[in-house]
């Protein structure tokens, strides 16, 4: 009976590190919002969820960008 317990907490700590281990290689989700992109007027790179899209998914600085549109 001692030896079952045993294995109980084993098997909890086993669950335990595999959970963590599964949280330690999330974080891609959270590189991805880090992304950065460059403005499509001026070249300035900003943090994508900074950006501002246009209908053509271009990303802009601000919104001054935006309105004056990709510099060609
Ligand atoms: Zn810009």
């Amino acid at each position: 009976m001692k030896y079952l317990f045993l294995l109980v907490l084993l098997w909890l700590a086993w669950r335990g590190w595999r959970q963590m281990k599964r949280l330690a290689a999330r974080p891609s989700a959270v590189v991805t919002e880090e992304w950065v992109v460059a403005c499509a007027h001026c070249g300035v790179h900003a943090p994508r969820r900074e950006t501002i899209d246009d209908d053509a998914g271009r990303h802009y600085c601000s919104e001054a960008h935006r309105r004056l549109g990709p510099r060609s």
